[in-house]
């Protein structure tokens, strides 16, 4: 009786979900797509194409700069090998979307297909900024994002003999992995940086003086408070110099990097029905305005900010909890993205940098600041905490590694910045035989003497 009643329960869900198989359409193979699709194939059945117009296979994007520095090969930035997606039953297809046909739920390609879909995904990630610069489109000039342009790199900036000085636009986090790219070529660098200190629009000014001098000590040539006014085009097309906007100096170079920040990869929506504002807009559970079509990853825009989170993420670890949590709801169990704790990490040069909660580069009212600079000028830490009652806001740090779930957990927790002081060689993930510095950062935040902390 009870074998029965099981082999039907078993049956008539086997039964359910194939009745309910869908087509799922996933465009962009980056990590929210692919996300996306290896959740649906482990939770369901479900019929799962991904389009992509720029690689075979999914790559890990933040690796790209160790293929030109010669530490890897291509192949070994994919996570997984090529077998994986047959056997998972995930059908790849290299093409672009041109557009989106929401009546009828169908994708054309720029091959002629056209492909049905029960579910859509728009994965579809970043580009590159441009703001309009005289010569911005000349060869020579390029950004740093895709497959294609680590390859434009190669070909543009092999070695300092055809690429004698290239200039980079923009001090965030590509371009300072550009610099060190084209330096470990020995190729000079001129770095142009809009602002007064690098990188001071999201850290305090103790962190970016110390970076600031952390690349000038690495022979790059930084020109802070200084704007682009014109890439120079030789006879050919190609780029030879720049022009600077605050002295007109002109700068000879033979590569111009553009790396002021990255914008949703959308034009192909924009003549479309799919809202969109600077990405493509998307409630909590990354819906969009048309029925059974979503938006993850970078190029999704939530119509309000969770927390102090921006509408647009562009960051990696947003990409895959956007990839997981959507691939639930696709399954039929809807599930918001609710992200926790803000963190992120980085590196610049040889530091590596790492953020947990929030600490503003300028302080909010109710925030105060504790901040240690070992004597080598290149770890420090900043630790934000709440001025009335002392409780841990968030943490930068570099050049010392951390554990992300201790302090995860620490501000689930609400600890204290004394409780964190106190603790933080628990945090700590440096290997053993690693020179520790708690002793240190206790006593200065001893004679710190926060208020209530
Ligand atoms: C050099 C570099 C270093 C980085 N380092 C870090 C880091 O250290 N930490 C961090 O958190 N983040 C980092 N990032 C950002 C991170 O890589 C991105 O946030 C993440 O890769 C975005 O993933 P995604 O899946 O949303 O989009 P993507 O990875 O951009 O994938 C989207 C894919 O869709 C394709 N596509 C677009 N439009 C179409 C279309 N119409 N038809 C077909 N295909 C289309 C694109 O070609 C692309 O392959 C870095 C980025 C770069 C470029």
């Amino acid at each position: 009786m009870f074998c029965n009643d099981y082999h039907s329960y078993h049956d008539r869900h086997k039964n359910q979900s194939k009745n309910l198989m869908e087509h799922i359409v996933i465009i962009g193979n980056g990590i929210s797509g692919i996300t996306t699709a290896r959740h649906v194939r482990k939770l369901s059945d479900h019929r799962i194409t991904v389009i992509s117009a720029e690689t075979d296979h999914f790559f890990s994007r933040t690796a790209l700069m160790y293929v030109y520095m010669g530490h890897m090969k291509y192949e070994n930035t994919k996570p997984y090998e090529n077998y994986f997606w047959k056997k998972n039953r995930i059908e790849l297809k290299r093409a672009y979307v041109n557009e989106v046909l929401t009546e009828t739920q169908e994708l054309v390609c720029d091959d002629g297909d056209r492909i049905k879909y029960d579910k859509l995904v728009i994965a579809t990630g970043s580009k590159p900024n441009k703001f309009g610069w005289p010569g911005q489109d000349l060869d020579g000039v390029q950004g740093l994002y895709s497959f294609q342009d680590l390859q434009a790199l190669e070909q543009n900036a092999p070695n300092k003999d055809v690429c004698k000085r290239a200039v980079i636009v923009g001090g965030g986090l590509i371009g300072i992995e550009l610099a060190e790219m084209l330096r470990t070529r020995d190729i000079p660098v001129t770095f142009l940086v809009r602002e007064k200190s690098f990188w001071n629009g999201v850290l305090p000014d103790g962190e970016s003086g110390m970076l600031n001098r952390h690349i000038n000590n690495h022979h790059i040539d930084l020109r802070l408070g200084t704007n682009l006014r014109e890439i120079k085009s030789d006879e050919s097309g190609r780029v030879k110099s720049v022009v600077i906007e605050e002295t007109g100096e002109e700068l000879p170079c033979n590569v111009v990097g553009l790396t002021a920040g990255v914008s949703p990869n959308i034009s192909f929506l924009k003549e479309g029905p799919i809202k969109t504002d600077r990405g493509v807009l998307v409630n909590r559970l990354l819906e969009t305005n048309a029925p059974n079509v979503y938006a993850i990853g970078d190029c999704a825009q939530q119509h309000e900010a969770i927390g102090n989170r921006r509408p647009i993420e562009a960051v990696w670890y947003t990409g895959r909890m956007m990839g997981e949590a959507l691939a639930q709801t696709l399954c039929g169990n809807p599930t918001e993205y609710k992200p926790g704790h803000w963190f992120n990490s980085a590196k610049f040069l040889d530091i590596e940098y790492q953020t947990y909660g929030w600490v503003f580069s300028r302080k909010q009212e109710y925030e105060e600041h504790f901040h240690w600079k070992h004597e080598d000028d290149t770890k420090c830490i900043t630790l934000a905490y709440h001025k009335d009652n002392g409780s841990f806001l968030g943490i930068n740090t570099f050049g010392i590694r951390m554990r992300h779930e201790i302090f995860d957990r620490w501000l689930i927790e609400n600890r204290s910045a004394a409780y964190v002081m106190q603790h933080l060689k628990e945090a700590n993930f440096d290997p053993e035989f690693y020179a520790h510095f708690e002793k240190e950062i206790q006593a200065a935040f001893h004679n710190h003497q926060p208020v209530n902390a």
